[in-house]
């Protein structure tokens, strides 16, 4: 019954949205998805006067059919009626003549919270009585924090974040540093991102360890690959839209374009569930950093990861596999899980693939691609700043460079600009483009910024300064694995 969910890389293969979250990603490497989206309509015309919440549970019932509508309401309450700055959870600013969608205002002043205040309300009603299970996250900056915040004392469930020794700023550092919890666990490895993600991903496929971990304790992740964490930021795209119709900027039914600062892919691809959802979308502009390959691949066909890495002020956006680029390939082949399988191995074998030509036009009927270099998002940090009074993260600057792009050929179209973290967040690019100062360190930037910008430092991101240091652990990267049996046995087994 309900076994709603398949793998991009095998259609044999149907599971339920429960068990979908449960295990993260098929054993084959293929992700989750939810095959028929666009019987799923949504009918925007009841939902104008909704609350964030309501239109929450309306997204969650179409798309997790085997929760309750008890676990549903119960887990959005959980989520967001007390965690975020505002309760309007997704506030949308009228920025000139644009709108920016502001994902900032929950617990850590990254998007990764409107996930991650989800993600574990639902695995907490997939978990069973015995079930226990431990989350492993590997991360640059942003995501650690957020899952952290999602988790921490949360029964049946413990964390672990790996994060590059000196890969992170100081405020990331110390957000993590700090945290409280009884089931929080966090350690420094020595190696970068790639090394820690690759790491990780070894450790899920150890049948060995899984065996030694025994029946009633699992391992899961929080990463966006994870259908469970995907899901809640549909959510936003219909608020969003409702939020426009309710400020009469737009009629419900027009098309707007929503310009989306992209790494992981997993943000826009949200956006794109809910245009197959029924909502009135144009466009999808998708937003990179140097860090160009989804760019180039619009331009060609060719997915090619074998150029350098590059480090830039966007550092979350850092990153050469896009992994929920393969949920589109999935949708845009119709299905065809033997085609995304071979375009998947091409990836792992090569290092690049080709999609047809059919398949990219269907691809850009529905996005367009670009990118800005730091100079231009230090640029536009300050124009933006200095014409309009909008202070914006180096990320959402990568988006705005784009929308501005795009808007050469649709200028018309109402356009709303996905803001992805908090500029106190990334403290130091802001101060550099709209000063013009290099401060000695963050927490003398933060400072000044404010004293310059009179806007509100987030209330985590002002206090971290001063809050204990509960987790200093660094490890060799062989030790990965060590580290996770060990906390394994300190949060599950030495407890009970
Ligand atoms: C993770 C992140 C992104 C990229 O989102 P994806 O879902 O990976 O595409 C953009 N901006 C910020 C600040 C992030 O933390």
């Amino acid at each position: 019954m309900n076994k709603n969910y398949t793998s991009t890389r095998n259609k044999q293969i149907k599971l339920s949205a429960k068990d979908a979250i449960k295990k993260g990603f098929a054993d084959d490497g293929g992700l989750f998805v939810y095959p028929e989206l666009s019987r799923l309509n949504v009918d925007l015309n009841s939902m104008e006067e909704m609350s964030y919440q309501q239109i929450a549970k309306v997204v969650l019932e179409k798309l997790l059919p085997d929760f309750s509508t008890a676990e549903i309401e119960t887990s959005i309450a959980s989520a967001y009626d007390h965690s975020f700055d505002t309760a309007k959870i997704t506030p949308l600013v009228k920025v000139n003549n644009f709108h920016v969608l502001e994902l900032f205002h929950g617990p850590t002043s990254a998007f990764k919270d409107i996930g991650l205040q989800m993600l574990p309300q639902l695995m907490k009603r997939v978990l069973k009585k015995d079930n226990k299970v431990m989350i492993l996250t590997a991360t640059s900056g942003d995501t650690g924090k957020a899952a952290l915040e999602g988790f921490k004392n949360l029964d049946q469930t413990a964390i672990t974040v790996f994060y590059p020794h000196n890969g992170v700023s100081k405020v990331q550092q110390l957000q993590m540093e700090t945290t409280d919890g009884n089931n929080t666990e966090i350690t420094a490895i020595k190696g970068n991102f790639d090394d820690a993600q690759s790491n990780v991903k070894k450790i899920f496929n150890n049948q060995n360890l899984e065996q030694q971990l025994g029946d009633n304790i699992s391992l899961s992740s929080a990463n966006s690959i994870n259908i469970g964490r995907l899901i809640p930021q549909v959510v936003y795209y219909f608020d969003a839209y409702l939020q426009l119709v309710k400020q009469q900027e737009i009629k419900l039914g027009e098309k707007v374009n929503f310009t989306v600062p992209t790494g992981n892919f997993g943000d826009v691809l949200a956006g794109y569930y809910a245009k197959q959802m029924g909502l009135p979308v144009n466009k999808f502009i998708v937003a990179s950093n140097a860090n160009n390959v989804l760019t180039k691949f619009f331009e060609t066909g060719i997915y090619n990861r074998n150029i350098p890495f590059l480090q830039t002020d966007a550092p979350s956006m850092d990153i050469q596999i896009s992994s929920n680029f393969e949920r589109l390939l999935y949708y845009k082949s119709n299905g065809d899980t033997e085609y995304v399988k071979s375009l998947m191995d091409d990836l792992e074998s090569k290092g690049s693939y080709q999609v047809s030509a059919e398949i990219l036009k269907n691809i850009q009927a529905d996005f367009f691609c670009g990118f800005a270099t730091d100079v231009e998002i230090e640029t536009t940090i300050n124009d933006v700043y200095k014409k309009d009074g909008y202070l914006m993260d180096p990320h959402t600057a990568v988006g705005y460079k784009v929308m501005r792009d795009y808007q050469a050929n649709d200028p018309d179209t109402p356009s709303i600009l996905l803001s992805t973290a908090s500029p106190y967040k990334f403290v130091h690019v802001v101060t550099k483009s709209i000063m013009d100062e290099n401060f000695a360190d963050d927490h003398l930037s933060m400072k000044r910024l404010q004293e310059f910008t009179n806007q509100p430092i987030p209330s985590n991101l002002a206090k971290v300064w001063d809050l204990p240091i509960l987790h200093q652990d660094v490890i060799a990267q062989d030790d990965m694995e060590k580290y996770v049996l060990e906390k394994v046995e300190d949060n599950f087994n030495d407890k009970n």
